[in-house]
Formats: structure tokens, sequence, C-alpha cells
């Protein structure tokens, strides 16, 4: 299977190329030429596998050019019970008899970004052995919180490879900030911006595409790649939870097979939900797909009118890693609903860098609005949403899914409803004790994690609790300006 570029279908490489490359060269992010298809019987037969072979399954339908050795490498070396504490990687949580929550958080940074970031470093080294290139590959990424630290611990003393994050220096919560800075790893870099997540993905988007850097990092024995959601290899894992989770309600007999399931997903950069759209359109017997958006609601506005507008107040929320105002990955989705039409795709986006801005045709639209709900949540009903599913439910969410848990509450279905948790609520303590009433009045975070623990009983994930008294290691921040120069300072150039 080949892939293309969202903005010039004429470029086609490999699977493996794609994820090495991560963006193409004309700005455009990588697809593949038509999306596969699950049979029924093969959808069946997912009710007795373990989670690994469910990814395995999912990833070779679209990962064509990777053998199955390499593809059962990779599958059983990210999702380990050592890693995920247990064998359900991704377990489903019943609220009530329509109401369910898919736990993504069982991973090593509590969030759900290590569900494709414990993967994807192997499936991108797998792909630059296959090439046979002798170039260290060299991750950027930006992240709004918890990219961040996923892609640090993923890609953590992995031979071959370096990693450096920009993140907004006043844009993360003190945890995700320690999660990060106190990174170990002897190929590992942090750096804070001054600004916001959009000016760290611009930023590193610009020096993707700066002929200038790259030159420079040739010479120096480096590629760059990216593990921000615009690559491949992080979108496709993400699909496998969505079929996980269906095959999970069916072996418990919640549902049969056939019926169908609406999936509530707190965005940001449209990522998780697009991968639920393609599992949608494999052959996952999906109803809705529901984009939950927090105050930062470009997305709930564009899905409603079909006017993409960014001009507009940005807000610091306490759903950080949501407070993006330009989701990357819609352009994907863009791709697929005009029906492959690169040029169409490059007039928006054009539109987009041109003037902030673009509208999709009334066709578009209607696919859209056929195939998505859209929705938010303010700060102040996020907060009620989280203190409204611990009363209902004894039940405690972070305030991501409580985005995801309102907007789900207020809209109506035949179907059941799964809302996708993205995190864990001991990432973001002091919204969560809030929300379920609670002393937040501490010096530090940390010391929310033994009131949130002692109100509800729920455990400290032990990679959260070790933070308090881990040690810094990078303090640095700079200008947005400034991140070329950081680049090269980090590689010795
Ligand atoms: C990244 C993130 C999101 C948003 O996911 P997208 O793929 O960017 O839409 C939601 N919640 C949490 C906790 C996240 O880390």
């Amino acid at each position: 299977m080949n892939y293309v570029s969202t903005r010039d279908s004429k470029v086609k490489i490999s699977s493996a190329q794609a994820i090495v490359r991560g963006l193409s060269a004309d700005g455009g992010l990588f697809m593949p030429e038509s999306i596969p298809e699950l049979s029924a019987s093969e959808l069946e037969a997912m009710t007795d596998m373990d989670y690994r072979q469910r990814a395995k399954l999912v990833l070779s339908k679209f990962l064509t050019d990777y053998t199955d050795a390499e593809l059962e490498s990779c599958v059983c070396g990210a999702y380990t019970a050592r890693k995920f504490g247990g064998d359900a990687p991704a377990p489903v949580k019943k609220l009530d008899d329509k109401n369910y929550v898919l736990e993504l958080w069982h991973g090593p940074t509590c969030a759900f970004k290590d569900m494709a970031l414990q993967i994807m470093p192997r499936l991108l080294t797998t792909a630059v052995k296959k090439g046979s290139s002798d170039k260290t590959i060299v991750i950027l990424v930006a992240t709004s919180g918890d990219t961040g630290k996923a892609a640090l611990e993923g890609f953590c003393d992995v031979e071959g490879t370096k990693i450096l994050v920009f993140y907004p220096k006043s844009g993360v919560s003190e945890v995700q900030k320690k999660q990060m800075t106190s990174q170990q790893g002897k190929n590992t870099g942090v750096m804070g911006v001054d600004g916001n997540f959009d000016d760290c993905q611009s930023g590193v988007k610009r020096i993707f595409g700066d002929s200038e850097v790259t030159a420079r990092l040739e010479k120096g024995g480096y590629v760059f790649s990216s593990a921000n959601s615009i690559n491949w290899g992080r979108l496709v894992p993400q699909v496998v939870y969505y079929f996980s989770a269906y095959a999970d309600l069916v072996g418990s007999g919640d549902i049969k097979i056939g019926d169908k399931l609406d999936f509530i997903v707190p965005t940001g950069n449209f990522g998780d939900i697009l991968a639920g759209y393609i599992a949608k359109k494999m052959g996952l017997p999906a109803g809705k797909l529901v984009c939950a958006s927090n105050k930062n609601n470009v997305l709930t506005d564009f899905i409603e009118t079909g006017v993409y507008d960014k001009n507009r107040d940005f807000f610091t929320t306490i759903s950080p890693s949501m407070d993006i105002l330009i989701s990357s990955n819609l352009e994907r989705l863009l791709y697929i609903m005009s029906g492959y039409d690169d040029k169409k795709v490059s007039g928006y986006m054009q539109s987009l860098a041109d003037e902030g801005k673009y509208s999709v045709d009334s066709e578009i639209l209607k696919k859209i609005q056929s195939e998505f709900l859209a929705g938010f949540a303010n700060e102040q009903q996020t907060v009620a949403a989280i203190g409204d599913a611990y009363a209902r439910y004894n039940y405690v969410i972070d305030p991501h899914t409580a985005v995801g848990y309102r907007v789900a509450m207020n809209y109506h279905s035949d179907n059941k409803k799964v809302i996708l948790s993205t995190a864990s609520p001991y990432k973001f303590p002091k919204s969560v004790i809030e929300g379920i009433g609670g002393n937040t009045d501490v010096d530090n975070e940390f010391e929310l994690f033994d009131i949130l623990n002692e109100k509800t009983g729920v455990a400290v994930p032990a990679s959260l609790a070790r933070l308090k008294n881990a040690v810094s290691r990078f303090n640095d921040s700079c200008e947005k300006e400034q991140m070329p120069q950081k680049v090269y300072e980090f590689l010795g150039l």
C-alpha cells in the first residue's frame, strides 16, 4: 500500500518511508492511498484476541511493507504488562447500561499518548533499518503537555535517535512540566518556549521546512523526523483501541456484533478522533463520532458551520492538552472527505496560512456532519462534569475526559456511548479535587496526590508519585525565534 501527500497525490511512498519522513516536503500529511477494510469475520475474531494481537491485525492492514515478524516484535515490545500495568492496556469501564469509558492512560506517562508513542519509535527504527540509512534520526516534538513526555519516554535511549521537546513555558501543568524536565536518557532534551502550543508547533513545522536547517543537519549525519500526530506512525496505533473497545464490549455481552457504538473524543489536534473515523471506514460499526472541545472550540464551530477560523482569542484552560487552534490532523479528514482532492486541500491550507481561515464547500460539510457531531465544555462545565461523574458513578475523571463526559451527557443517541478517557486524574489533580470538592490550597501540585488519594481511594500511579522528589535536568527556555538555534546546540552543530 502506498502513501500519498494530502497536498500532492503524485508523491507516493511506502509506509516505512512515510513514518521516517513524518511530514511531506510540500507541507502535506501522509495518508494511505485508500483505507483498507477489516472483514466481519476478522472483527469477530478480535473478541478472542489480546490487545497485542488486535494491534498486529490492524497495523498489518496499513503497514504492508513491514514483515509479520517485524510487526510482532513492535507490538510485543510496546504493549507489555509492565508498561501498561497489566494485560489490558486499554480497558473499558462501565458507567451504566448506556455509557462506557475507554481508559487510555495506563501507560508509563499516564496519558493516552502512550498508546501510540510506546510503539511508534519501534515502527520508526524498524523503518530506518529497512532503508539501511546510517543517519541519526532527530525527533523534534511540539507539545501541549502530554505528547512531550510520552515521546521522551518512548524514545529514551532508543539507539540511532535523539529527541528534543519544545513546550509552552507557561502552558503546561506543574506535573506535566516536572515529568518532562526530569526525563532521563542520554539522547533526550527539553526546552520551554515563550509562547503557546501553536507557536511551538509552527516553530517545529518551520524548522522541518527550512532547507538551510535540513542541509546543515544532513552534513552532520542527522535527519529529521516527527513524533507529533502529524506522523502516520502516531495515528495508526490509535485506530487499534477503537476496535479493541468494540471487541471487549462484544466479549462481555454488552453489545452484539453489528451493534453501533458512538465514540465521544476529547479533541485537540484531531488525531485521536480521526483514528476513530478511520476505524469506522475500515468497517468498525461506529455510530456518531463526537468531537468534544474545551473553550478553544474552533472545531465545534467548524463542524457546525463549515468555517474554520482560528482568528479568535486563545484560552489557557484546565484541559491544556486540548488548547489548540490549529488542528493539524483535520487536513487528513478534508483529504478523505474531498475525495482525495489534493488541490482543494492545498487551497484550504493556503487560506489558513494567509488569512487564518478557510471554509469548505457545502457538499464536504454535509459529509462531515453525517459522520461527526461536535460540542464543547467551558471551564465551569468541565469542573462540574468531574463532580457529576464522581457523584453519579463514583468514578474519577481528569479535566480532558470531563470535557468528553459533559458533551456525551448532553446529546441523545440510540447507540451506546463510549467516552475516551485520555489522562489519569492524577495528571491534573487540582481541577479534579475542585470538581469533587476538597481542599486545593497547598504549596505544590504534588501534595494534591495525597489529598485526592485519601478522598477517592484511587491509587496514585507510581510514575507520578516518584516525581515529587525527582530532580529537574532541563531548566532552559527560549523565544520562539530561537528554536532553530536550540536544535543546533542540542545536536552540537
Ligand atoms: C493530546 C490529548 C488530547 C487531544 O488529542 P488529539 O489527538 O490532539 O485530538 C486529549 N486529552 C489528552 C489528555 C491529551 O493528552
